[in-house]
C-alpha cells in the first residue's frame, strides 16, 4: 500500500515524490539500512500490469503427492519443436522411468513412464493444445517399479559439461514454466555465442500460481544443486535465482542455505511484483539491464533462462538418475473449495486432479491449464498434466469477470502496458481485419502474449486472443 501512495505521488507531484525520496534516504541512512539492501523500488521493465495476484489461496499450502490414477496418459509432444517416436508397443510391460518417447529432430525431447504397467494404447487423444496428439496409453499397476536403468550419476561436480548437458537430454527436461523448450538445447548455444549469466526465473508472474514458489521453499536444496550443474554445463559466470518482491520469504529462505553461502557464484535478486515479470526478456531487462535485440534470444546477450522447477528437475536426473516424471502443480480457482499444490506424475488427467481436491463446488466458467493471463482454456477434462503444465485453475464468472465488448475507444492503455513496445490496438485492427502483410510490418511475431493489453483494456476487448489467431495463421502461410 506504501509503495501504490509513494508512486502516485511519485507521478502527480514530482517535486513531492523527490522529498518523499529524500527523506526515506535520509531516514534509511540513519537506521544504518543500505539501499543495496532496502532498495527504494525494485528493479523492473517497462510496461506490465498488476493483477490481483490470488497467490493468497495456496502460497501456504506445501507441496502434497498425488496418487496416480489407473490410466496414464503421455502425448508424444510435451515439448516445443518436434513430437518424439513412440518406441514401445501395446501389451509392453513397463517401468518408472521408463522411455516411451524418444526425441526426434533437432528440437524435441524424450518423455517417460511416471509409473509401472502396461501399454494398452498408442492413439491419438485430446492434449492441452486442443487437438489429438498421438499418445502412448499406460494402464497403472499401482506397484510403481523401477526401470533397472536407472541409477545416480554422482554429484555434479564430479561430472563434465557434455556429460551434464547428455543426462539433461536423457532425462527429457524442458522448460516447465509453460514453454517447454527443451533444456538441453538452451545449454547448448550457437557457436561464437558465451553464456555468462544463467538467470533462474522464480519470478512466477501468473496470478493463482505458487508451485515455484513452494519449490524454491521446499526444494531449496536440488534447486541449488540443480544452480551447480547449470554453472558448470555453460561455464557462466553467475547464475542469479530471481524472485518477485512478493516472495522475498523465498529468496531468504535460498540465502541461508549452505550450498549458497558456499557457492560465490550463485546470487540472488529481487524484482518488482509486476506482471508480465517472468517473461525472460522482461526479466532479462530487469535483472542485467540489456535487452534482448527484436527476433534474438536471451542468448544473444549472453544469457540463458531457467525456470525454477526445471532447475530443481536438473539436480534430481543427476543426483538419482530419474528422468523428469513428476511436477508441481496449483490446483485453484473459485470454483474450488481445497486448493492445493500437488506433486503430480506427468500424465495424469487433470480430471484426477479435479477429483482430488473434492470437485468443483460451483459451475466453472473456465477452466485453464496455466495462469489466466497466458494459460490455455479446456472444455475436457480428459487432458493428461503436461511437463508445461504448472496449474489447472477453475474459474468463476466473479474470477473472470463479466465482459461485454464494445468498440475501442483509442484509449492508448494497451499501448502503455505493452511489455513489448508494440500497439495493440493497431494490431488488433489488422488481427480483426486480417493483413499478414500489415502485421508483419508492426512487428506481431514480437508480442509475447502476455494478455496485459487483454487485461488493461476498458472496453473489453481481447486483442490476446485475436493476436495468437493471427500469428497461426501467418505461420500456416509460411509452411
Ligand atoms: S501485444 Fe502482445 S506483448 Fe503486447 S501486451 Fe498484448 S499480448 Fe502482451
Ligand atoms: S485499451 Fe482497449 S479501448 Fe483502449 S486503445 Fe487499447 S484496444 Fe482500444
Amino acid at each position: 500500500m506504501a509503495s501504490i501512495l509513494y508512486e502516485v505521488v511519485r507521478l502527480t507531484c514530482p517535486q513531492v515524490g523527490i522529498c518523499v525520496s529524500l527523506l526515506i534516504f535520509v531516514g534509511r541512512k540513519a537506521m544504518g539500512i543500505s539501499l543495496l539492501h532496502l532498495p527504494l523500488r525494485f528493479p523492473t521493465f517497462t510496461g506490465g500490469v498488476h493483477p490481483d495476484d490470488n497467490k493468497r489461496h495456496t502460497a501456504h499450502l506445501k507441496i502434497e503427492e498425488l496418487s496416480a490414477p489407473k490410466k496414464m496418459i503421455f502425448p508424444t509432444l510435451q515439448n516445443a519443436g518436434a513430437p518424439g517416436e513412440v518406441v514401445v508397443e501395446v501389451g509392453d510391460s513397463v517401468k518408472v522411468g521408463q522411455l516411451l518417447i524418444k526425441q526426434c529432430g533437432i528440437i524435441s525431447a524424450n518423455h517417460h513412464c511416471s509409473v509401472s504397467g502396461t501399454v494398452i494404447a498408442i492413439e491419438p487423444h485430446l492434449h492441452p493444445c486442443g487437438s489429438h496428439v498421438k499418445s502412448v496409453i499406460v494402464e497403472n499397476d499401482e506397484k510403481y517399479e523401477v526401470f533397472r536403468n536407472i541409477k545416480p550419476l554422482g554429484h555434479p561436480e564430479n561430472l563434465t559439461k557434455e556429460e551434464i548437458i547428455k543426462a539433461v537430454s536423457n532425462a527429457g527436461i524442458v522448460g516447465m514454466g509453460g514453454a517447454a523448450f527443451p533444456t538441453h538445447i538452451k545449454l547448448s548455444p550457437p557457436s561464437g555465442k558465451k553464456i555468462n549469466h544463467i538467470i533462474i526465473n522464480g519470478a512466477e508472474c501468473e496470478p493463482f500460481l505458487t508451485s515455484d514458489y513452494r519449490v524454491m521453499l521446499e526444494d531449496t536444496d536440488e534447486l541449488l544443486i540443480g544452480c551447480g550443474a547449470l554453472l558448470k554445463a555453460v561455464d557462466a559466470s553467475e547464475c542469479i535465482i530471481v524472485a518477485e518482491s512478493n516472495k522475498k520469504d523465498a529468496i531468504a529462505k535460498i540465502k541461508q542455505n549452505p550450498i549458497y553461502q558456499k557457492n560465490e557464484k550463485i546470487k540472488t535478486a529481487i524484482v518488482k511484483t509486476k506482471y508480465p515479470q517472468g517473461g525472460e526478456k522482461q526479466l532479462l531487462s530487469a535483472v542485467l539491464k540489456k535487452e534482448v535485440p527484436p527476433g534474438g534470444l536471451p542468448a544473444d546477450i549472453g544469457a540463458v533462462v531457467v525456470n525454477i522447477d526445471t532447475c530443481a528437475a536438473v539436480a534430481r536426473s543427476i543426483t538419482t538418475g530419474m528422468p523428469l516424471i513428476t511436477r508441481v502443480v496449483t490446483v485453484s480457482g473459485g470454483a474450488v473449495a481445497n486448493k492445493r499444490n500437488f506433486k503430480v506424475r506427468i500424465g495424469t488427467p487433470v480430471a484426477d486432479a479435479i477429483n482430488a481436491v473434492g470437485g468443483f463446488t460451483a459451475e466453472p466458467a473456465k477452466i485453464l491449464l496455466g495462469g489466466p493471463m497466458m494459460g490455455v482454456a479446456i472444455h475436457s477434462t480428459d487432458i493428461p498434466v503436461t511437463k508445461g503444465v504448472g496449474a489447472i485453475l477453475a474459474l468463476t464468472e466473479k474470477d473472470v469477470g463479466i465482459k461485454v465488448t464494445t468498440n475501442c475507444t483509442q484509449c492508448g492503455k494497451c499501448v502503455d502496458v505493452c511489455p513489448m513496445n508494440l500497439m495493440p490496438t493497431i494490431i488488433d485492427r489488422y488481427c480483426e481485419n486480417f493483413d499478414a502483410e500489415m502485421l508483419e510490418k508492426l512487428n506481431i511475431a514480437d508480442c509475447i502474449e502476455c494478455g496485459s493489453c487483454t487485461f488493461i483494456c476498458p472496453a473489453r476487448r481481447d486483442p490476446l486472443q485475436r493476436i495468437r489467431t493471427a500469428k497461426k495463421k501467418i505461420n500456416a502461410f509460411k509452411k
